[in-house]
């Protein structure tokens, strides 16, 4: 079976601060894959370069075989590939639901001018409908007119979830989204990204909970100084020295 993500040999610079030195992994159809690291091991760069938000000094990502690591990030989303930031900022003025509606790229400029007017108010009608599904399966109706700016940080989180799942796609990945997020939310989190995976929707998740990962994740990946030192079961996470060394120093390995 042929991946759906696969990211080649990936190097990444800022100035004179190497941050990605080689990093290859791959999701493959139907999985939730976990990218854990310590703070600054290149886990929201590599997202970004796989999501064509930064551009990689060289290596190759793909999706379902094709090459997107020149295409940018709006192109990327037609692919298939949705993603959230790890801390998203959300427009002071506009509500939880207009800002779900705006997700939805096919009302957007060049996409919308395509289309005949009665397919443009179809497209809103259903953009309407999935808008309000999404919210309603993210716990946020009772919040939907309030200003997005204005929820809380765990609800942002959601809200961006909502947003990314507004392009339909088959791969969404996420930086960090239980980080900041009351318990009570974070069940809610969980059962959601398993529900999308049931639906289809393959995951790649940046999370240092081992708790979540070891609940949500089939299997995990960890970055250490910019390349992977293990890919394994969540349940294998514990007996690799490399992860041991990457989360409490190099003593403890020894
Ligand atoms: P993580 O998500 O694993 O905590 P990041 O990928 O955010 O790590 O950051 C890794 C390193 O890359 C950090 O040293 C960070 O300062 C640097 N970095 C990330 N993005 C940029 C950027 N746009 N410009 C300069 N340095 C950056
Ligand atoms: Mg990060």
């Amino acid at each position: 079976m042929p991946a759906l993500l696969d990211i080649q040999n990936i190097h990444k610079a800022f100035g004179g601060n190497v941050v990605l030195q080689g990093a290859s992994l791959n999701v493959m159809p139907g999985e939730i894959v976990g990218l854990l690291g310590p703070n600054g091991s290149g886990k929201s760069t590599l997202l970004n370069v796989a999501s064509g938000f930064t551009r990689a000094d060289s290596g190759e990502v793909r999706f379902e075989g094709q090459d997107i690591s020149r295409l940018p990030a709006h192109r990327i989303v037609h692919h298939g590939m949705a993603r959230t930031f790890q801390l998203p900022s959300m427009p002071s003025k506009m509500s939880v639901l207009e800002v779900t509606l705006a997700a939805d790229t096919r009302l957007h400029g060049v996409w919308s001018t395509l289309l005949k007017p009665s397919a443009v108010r179809e497209a809103e009608a259903e953009a309407l409908q999935q808008a309000n599904q999404l919210l309603d399966s993210l716990l946020l109706t009772p919040v939907k007119q309030l200003a997005a700016s204005a929820i809380s940080g765990g609800q942002k989180k959601l809200l961006s979830i909502a947003c990314a799942l507004m392009a339909r796609p088959k791969l969404l990945m996420l930086d960090e989204p239980t980080a900041g997020v009351h318990p009570n939310l974070r069940r809610d989190i969980v059962q959601t990204l398993q529900r999308l995976r049931a639906q289809g929707i393959s995951q790649l998740i940046v999370e240092h909970d081992m708790h979540f990962v070891r609940e949500v994740c089939t299997r995990c990946i960890v970055l250490d100084r910019g390349q992977i030192v293990a890919d394994c079961k969540p349940e294998e996470l514990s007996s690799h020295p490399q992860v041991i060394e990457a989360y409490l120093g190099r003593a403890a390995a020894q």
